[in-house]
This record gives C-alpha cells, sequence and structure tokens, in this order.
C-alpha cells in the first residue's frame, strides 16, 4: 500500500500523518455514520412512497408536458423536505439562478428584501444591486435591507426593530457561510430565530438559501419554520450524478410563483423538458446521503491534520458541523495557493492542469479554484478554492468516495512541503 502511495508521489511521512490523524477521528465519523443512515432512510422512504421505477427514467422534449418522471421527482422532494411543492429542474443553471429566479419569483417593486445573515453569497451583489447592475432587483424598484450576524447569531433585537417598523415582504436567511469569515448557521438557529419572526410578522415570506447544508443533519428548513428553500444539485442532493440544476421547495403558492417565473406566467410547472436527466437525478439523490458522509468526513480529517501543521481551522474535527465546507486559514497567498494546487493533483479529472488565481465573473477579488471534476463546477466534488485576500482563507468541500478525499488531502499536504524544500534551497 505504502508504495502505491509513493507511486502517487506520497511520501511515508504524509502517509502516516493522515494515518494517525484518521485514528483521532474514528469517533466523529461514527456520528456522521448514524446521520448517513438516517437520511438514506428519508431518501428510500420517499421513493417508496412515490413508486420510483423505470417509467420515471423516461424523457420528455421540446415543451416538457407530461413529464411523469419530472413531475414524480418534484414529488420525491416535496416528500424528503416535507414540503408543499417543489420545483426541480435542470433548467436552473446554478444555485445562484434558482435563488434569482425566486427571489425575481417573489418580489415585486416597492417590496423589501431583507438579509438578516449579514452580506449575501457574492454572486447575489449583482441579482440584488448591492453592486450595480442594470438588471438587478434595485434596477425593478426593490428595497434591499441587511442586518449583520452578531458573534455568529442573529441580532434578534435589530430584527424584531426593523419588522415593527415596516413591512419587509422576504427575509432572506442564508446557512453557509459563503467566502465570509463567520460561522455557519445551524437548523436550531434557523428555528429559534423563526420562531421570533413569527411573533412580530405572521406573512413575511422567509426564504432559506440552504447550499452545502442537505443531509449535512437530521432537519431542514422547512421543517423548522421556513417558508422557501433553494439550494443547488451540483452541490449535496445531486450526489455528484446530476449534471447541473437546482431546487426550489416550499409553500405551494410560492413555489408556483418561481415556477412561473422559471419558465412562463400561465404554464409554470407544467413545462419543461428533462432531455434525459430524469435518471441521474434519481440516482443523484439516492446516493447524495452516502457521498454528504464522504465529504464530511474529508472535511473533519482535513481539519484534524491542518490544525496539527498549525494553521487555524473552521469548523475544528471536533465541532458539530453545519455544511460541508471546511475552512483553512492559511493567513498567506503561497500556502493558500500550494494547498489549492495540491487539491487539483489529488482530482480524478484534469490532475495534471494547475490552478492559478483568475477574474471570476460575479466575484470581487480574484479566486483560485482547485476542480478535477467529472462535472464542470462541481463542489460536491473534492474542490477547494479561496479568494485572493488577506487572511487567505480556503474554502475546501466535497469528495465524492472519502478514500479519495484523503487522497486529495495527501497530495495537498505534500504539495505544500515541497513548497517549504523549494522556499529552503
Ligand atoms: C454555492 C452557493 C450558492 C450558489 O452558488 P452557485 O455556484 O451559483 O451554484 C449560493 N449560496 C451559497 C451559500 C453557496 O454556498
Amino acid at each position: 500500500m505504502l508504495e502505491l502511495y509513493k507511486q502517487e508521489g506520497i511520501s511515508e511521512k504524509t502517509y502516516h500523518l493522515v494515518q494517525k490523524a484518521e485514528e483521532k477521528v474514528k469517533k466523529v465519523f461514527d456520528e456522521i455514520d448514524q446521520i448517513t443512515d438516517y437520511n438514506s432512510l428519508k431518501v428510500i422512504h420517499a421513493f417508496h412512497k412515490h413508486q420510483i421505477s423505470e417509467v420515471h427514467f423516461t424523457s420528455t422534449t421540446g415543451y416538457g408536458y407530461g413529464d411523469v418522471g419530472r413531475d414524480t421527482i418534484e414529488k420525491v422532494y416535496a416528500t424528503l423536505f416535507k414540503a408543499e411543492d417543489a420545483l426541480v429542474r435542470t433548467q436552473f443553471i446554478s444555485g445562484t439562478h434558482a435563488l434569482t429566479v425566486t427571489l425575481f419569483g417573489l418580489l415585486r417593486p416597492r417590496d423589501v428584501l431583507l438579509s438578516i445573515t449579514g452580506k449575501p453569497y457574492d454572486t447575489l451583489e449583482e441579482v440584488i444591486g448591492i453592486k450595480k447592475n442594470e438588471s438587478s432587483l434595485l434596477s425593478f424598484g426593490i428595497g434591499y435591507e441587511q442586518i449583520d450576524l452578531i458573534e455568529d447569531d442573529f441580532d434578534y433585537k435589530k430584527i424584531k426593530e426593523t419588522l415593527e417598523k415596516r413591512k419587509i415582504k422576504v427575509i432572506e436567511i442564508q446557512r453557509s457561510k459563503g467566502y465570509s469569515t463567520r460561522k455557519s448557521i445551524s437548523i436550531q438557529k434557523v428555528e429559534k430565530v423563526i420562531k421570533e419572526i413569527r411573533k412580530v410578522d405572521r406573512d413575511v415570506i422567509i426564504m432559506v438559501d440552504n447550499c452545502y447544508c442537505e443531509f449535512v443533519c437530521e432537519k431542514e428548513p422547512i421543517e423548522v419554520g421556513a417558508d422557501i428553500v433553494v439550494g443547488s444539485l451540483i452541490k449535496n442532493l445531486g450526489g455528484g450524478i446530476a449534471p447541473n440544476g437546482a431546487y426550489v421547495v416550499g409553500k405551494r403558492n410560492l413555489v408556483h410563483l418561481v415556477a412561473e417565473r422559471l419558465t412562463v406566467p400561465g404554464e409554470g410547472k407544467e413545462v419543461g423538458p428533462s432531455l434525459g436527466l430524469n435518471k441521474s437525478l434519481l440516482h443523484g439523490l439516492f446516493l447524495a446521503p452516502s457521498v454528504v458522509g464522504s465529504a464530511l468526513k474529508t472535511a473533519i480529517l482535513t481539519s484534524f491534520v491542518l490544525q496539527q501543521l498549525g494553521y487555524e481551522v473552521e469548523p475544528t474535527a471536533f465541532e458539530k458541523r453545519i455544511d460541508i465546507v471546511q475552512n483553512v486559514i492559511f493567513g498567506n497567498q503561497t500556502d493558500l495557493i500550494h494547498f489549492c494546487q495540491g487539491i487539483q493533483k489529488g482530482s480524478p479529472v484534469d490532475a495534471h492542469v494547475t490552478p492559478v488565481p483568475w477574474d471570476m465573473p460575479g466575484y470581487e477579488n480574484q479566486v483560485i479554484m482547485a476542480a478535477g471534476a467529472f462535472t464542470s463546477g462541481s463542489s460536491i466534488e473534492l474542490s477547494c478554492d479561496g479568494p485572493i485576500r488577506p487572511p487567505y482563507i480556503a474554502y475546501m468541500q466535497g469528495s465524492l468516495t472519502y478514500p479519495a478525499g484523503k487522497i486529495g488531502l495527501m497530495k495537498a499536504i505534500e504539495q505544500m512541503y515541497k513548497r517549504e524544500q523549494d522556499d529552503s534551497m
């Protein structure tokens, strides 16, 4: 085995470091296995309830009328999330697109959107109009306000005051941290804040950006009172098999509004061809609990090892996980870049190419992205990215299998050692 690792350029030192770390986190892995069991049961129950069979793998083209596979997938999603309805479509380009369509679907001129988790995900800045764009919500006369978190929790007082002062149409809660330094928001915190919001305003629409959080714990946001929830299929729920797409689940009238915005007013959910992807969506969802488990184990192992190597990590190996994202705070640009390049070297696809920082559309700073994935941009597959700005944080996530995640981590460590040797020459 060690010989094989050496062939892959992994030294004995790195091998033993990671092997020992693995023993130290065994107990945490056992907890992850329990969550995987639970969520697998949830998925299988939803499949059985809706009698998934080969007929659901069939496809439509053109308008996509009467697509029984597509319609049943949406029923499965609704069951899984305990939601009234779902929209699960590959016509959504990305998570950002689904969030965009949802916001444009729900908000009208003079309405106000309120984010209570501070500045939203980078790519939403032009959507909302925080950053100028002729097609933003702001350009349609939709207002925006934001309340920052205090010590990684909601500013309950300010939320209450704001809701008492004026009518807010939609509240956005972004659970995963995105490219920020805050902690992600647990389902318990979401539950608590929704209870507080409901004391002041019974009708405000509460929307949750659930990206990266699906199947990380037992509950999902609808179960704690959210009205509508959005996420990407090239993250957790696609299980690495869905080639693109996103989902929106929630109250029937709200999902209807989003569907009418995605397709056509008057046609909504009735149209949208599945183009041969129904089987992939079901296959991916079936694998998703296990894939999320592998991603979590990879994150936990990385957290433990990188902390041992002297870097600050968030979360630590023993903290409760809220999403699949692991932060390593490198404190300098070189380590960040080498770590990402090492992750790329451990990828199944494009391992031979070297990622470098570049200007990405929708992002403020240059970003380095390691992604040797089967699906372009998929971040349920092992991937690591970091904006080139202090304190030089790597945002690592994914891995379709745990052994592959472990190899990726070893390659990243090796790349960092190699850099140290280069520096001392
Ligand atoms: C990934 C992500 C999104 C959407 O990203 P896409 O790359 O557009 O799919 C939105 N919000 C959060 C918190 C995310 O992590």
